[in-house]
């Protein structure tokens, strides 16, 4: 993923090479060329004119430095900038101040939410959590058996609705699992919940009513970077049906263009936490938006 963007901007910046000064035009071709970058890269409309605008102020501006030469004073600028609309600082899990916290995972199917949770559950324990991973995604008739290999391969224990106890009612064992976890310890639950192959208000609807019985302390909206701009739009309608405190990007190592889910941040306004780019549990790591940039600009 990026690879076209990173191509492109490379290609912009060495057009600068050798020149001591910027000229009105130099900037003006300059924007235009890191403006087709990002759009062929599929990032977001009003994400692209914000970030066109920022660079050639910039350029053009009065924070020029003497001590770089006109493609490192780009170079300097577009990074700032990237990571700006990746959201600044890393952020991960705010845990609470009373165990246990609770992680609630919301998306689309397909998205990667069972997966992520057991990464996500591999992960916390490597940093000394005790997590439970609770199947609150009862839609798919195999959700609950992933779940629990899930759990099983993250060595964490999986929570799953009992035969004649709640089945079929993923807010009963959601907030089942609260119980579970206080009586046993853990002290982060994460709560897989089902997601549809698109957004529907039923969807919206159940996964609002899990957030209303369980309180969750983060709630995460796992996205699939490969979806396009429709990653957006999907993360418009949970902003707006569910709510969200952070995004996960999944499926980073694909082929797309992955501009789309690298504007979530700035369109929603919530940060990106974490991202996945594989199958194993180790592929996924703490979202830097730094570290990013510096991958994108090569
Ligand atoms: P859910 O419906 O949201 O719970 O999605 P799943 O966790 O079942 O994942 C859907 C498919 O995507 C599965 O085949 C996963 O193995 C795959 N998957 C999940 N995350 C990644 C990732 O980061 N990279 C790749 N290549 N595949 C992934």
């Amino acid at each position: 993923m990026f690879d076209t963007l990173q191509g492109r901007l490379a290609a912009t910046f060495k057009n600068l090479r050798g020149k001591a000064k910027l000229s009105d035009a130099d900037i003006d071709a300059t924007a235009r060329e890191i403006r087709i970058a990002l759009l062929e890269a599929d990032v977001n409309l009003s994400v692209v004119k914000e970030f066109i605008a920022a660079v050639k102020e910039r350029a053009t501006g009065s924070e020029v430095s003497e001590a770089l030469n006109p493609s490192q004073q780009i170079i300097k600028i577009v990074n700032e900038e990237l990571i700006r609309i990746l959201g600044g600082d890393t952020r991960t899990i705010r845990f609470a101040k009373k165990p246990p916290t609770v992680i609630m995972l919301a998306g689309l199917q397909g998205a990667g939410k069972t997966t992520l949770a057991g990464k996500l559950a591999h992960w916390l324990k490597s940093e000394g959590h005790s997590p439970l991973l609770v199947a609150a995604d009862l839609q798919r008739p195999n959700a609950v058996t992933q779940l629990q290999v899930v759990a099983q391969r993250a060595g964490v224990h999986g929570f799953a609705p009992e035969p004649g106890n709640g089945v079929g009612d993923p807010i009963q064992v959601a907030r089942a699992s609260m119980g579970e976890a206080e009586r046993r310890l853990y002290d982060v639950v994460i709560v897989d919940t089902a997601g549809r192959l698109g957004v529907d208000e039923t969807l919206m609807k159940q996964a609002a009513d899990i957030k209303a019985a369980v309180n969750p302390d983060e709630v995460l909206f796992v996205v699939d970077a490969m979806i396009g701009q429709d990653a957006v739009n999907t993360a418009q309608a949970f902003a707006t049906g569910v709510g969200f405190d952070g995004v996960v990007l999944t499926k980073l190592d694909g082929d797309a263009r992955g501009g789309a889910a690298l504007s979530i941040a700035r369109v929603i306004g919530k940060p990106i936490m974490f991202a996945s780019s594989g199958e194993g549990l180790k592929d996924f790591d703490v979202f830097h938006p730094e570290r990013m940039a510096s991958r994108i600009l090569g």
